[in-house]
């Protein structure tokens, strides 16, 4: 078993009840300090923790691990090392936090150098996204905006059972939780229009989704096996992809999204290791037909993930949940994807982010966007409020949460939240 997943294990660190962040998770994350340093951290409880300064100190002393490779803008570093010094690093963490470690416990000096209150640190964009890859790999998700879409009758287009279908998304508008979005502007084709006009998008949504991020992969023209692929998964987020669905309409044939998607995605600021989520391992669907040899992959390839997506009205404190759905009903799992992505010799760097698709389940209330829950506006849904949406409306904060519970071990990813600004002025 991995050191650090010991479920008996408890920390001197106080940890508030149903929280995310157990030692247990031990995270890996950037904030910047209340005195403005920037650097690579974790989190158990309420309570982050510097890995820089842990390691300037010497409580990783017996792990190779080069100098300063924590006082980073980003984890791009840490994330390019061997699984095997992650693994280290993440068990030297937990031994530290235990309750029978006497060390960091009884020296002040030290706890106050290492030691922070999450509320009053920012957190940062985790990693450098290097390339950013969206899958579609919901067969609920694709059969209901298919049969929007498209065909209700063909809802799934023939290669959709065969292929990992997906796209190479935009990097340089991934953005961290707690950072706005500005409404996007462009074309789209009014009903019964023969031409299409410009402005603001009008529908206006969210993807709830779950992301992994890569290890360095094998040089160009390489290929990794869905044996393998696991090992070149450092962790997930949680991932928001904002969608316009009327730009989308208009412009994804023939090459697929294009501005519809590429004006922003929220991610959930700590990245959970896959390490961490051993444990919440499940069965996939059931692939039917067989899918080719390349693709054939162990049946536990799936994660038990819950998840959940609420809407806050500007100036309201009241959050209605209007979507609950799980990872687990995925029916392409992430080494299926992974060795996908590569088959055709991809390269992969430590960093690149490889998104889900949205994440619906077979019940309505489980669709993971407001195009399926609203069913593409005809059914508006009612919010706490008294106020009703079928798509996000100016100042209306979309928070998706996700977390794992097994008896007495909940491991989580706290929250993607980002608030939807009305569109910038045209110049
Ligand atoms: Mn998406």
């Amino acid at each position: 078993m991995i050191k650090a997943n010991n479920p008996n294990r408890k920390s001197w660190l106080s940890v508030p009840a149903d929280s995310d962040f157990p030692i247990q998770n031990i995270p890996f994350g950037v904030f910047k300090t209340p005195e403005g340093v920037v650097t690579c951290g974790s989190r158990i409880g309420d309570t982050a923790i510097d890995l820089a300064a842990l390691q300037q100190l010497g409580y990783f002393a017996s792990i190779d691990l080069p100098d300063g490779v924590f006082l980073a803008n980003d984890l791009n570093d840490f994330i390019s090392l061997s699984k095997d010094l992650q693994r280290a690093v993440r068990d030297a963490i937990a031994e530290v936090f235990d309750d029978n470690t006497a060390t960091l416990q009884n020296n002040k000096a030290h706890q106050s150098a290492v030691l922070h209150d999450v509320h009053a640190v920012e957190m940062l964009l985790p990693v450098t996204v290097g390339d950013y890859t969206d899958f579609y790999s919901s067969i609920e998700h694709a059969t209901n905006v298919g049969k929007m879409f498209r065909d209700p009758e063909n809802a799934l287009l023939p290669n959709w059972k065969h292929i990992p279908v997906g796209y190479h998304g935009r990097a340089s508008s991934i953005i961290v939780s707690g950072e706005p979005v500005y409404r996007p502007m462009g074309q789209t084709l009014p009903p019964n229009a023969n031409a299409p006009v410009f402005g603001p998008s009008k529908r206006l949504d969210f993807e709830l989704e779950m992301a992994f991020i890569t290890r360095n992969g094998k040089p160009l023209g390489e290929r990794i096996s869905t044996t393998e692929a696991e090992d070149y998964i450092f962790g997930m987020v949680i991932f928001n992809d904002w969608s316009a669905r009327d730009i989308q309409k208009w412009e994804y044939v023939p090459l697929g999204p294009f501005l519809a998607k590429n004006f922003a995605s929220t991610i959930s600021p700590w990245i959970v290791t896959l390490d961490a989520l051993e444990p919440f391992r499940v069965a996939s669907p059931e692939q039917n037909p067989e899918v080719l040899p390349y693709l054939k992959a162990r049946k536990d390839g799936n994660f038990d993930i819950q998840l959940s997506v609420s809407i806050t009205p500007e100036k309201q404190t009241e959050e209605s949940i209007v979507c609950q759905s799980n990872f687990k009903f995925m029916y392409w799992s992430m080494a299926q994807q992974l060795a996908h992505h590569t088959v055709g010799g991809c390269n992969i760097k430590a960093g690149d982010l490889l998104a889900s698709g949205t994440i619906s389940g077979k019940t309505p209330d489980s669709f993971g966007s407001m195009l399926e829950l609203s069913w593409s506006g005809k059914n508006p849904l009612s919010l706490k409020t008294g106020e009703t949406r079928t798509f996000i409306e100016d100042g209306d904060t979309v928070t998706m949460r996700a977390f794992c519970q097994k008896n007495d071990l909940r491991i989580g990813f706290g929250m993607a939240q980002s608030q939807l600004l009305p569109a910038l002025p045209m110049e």
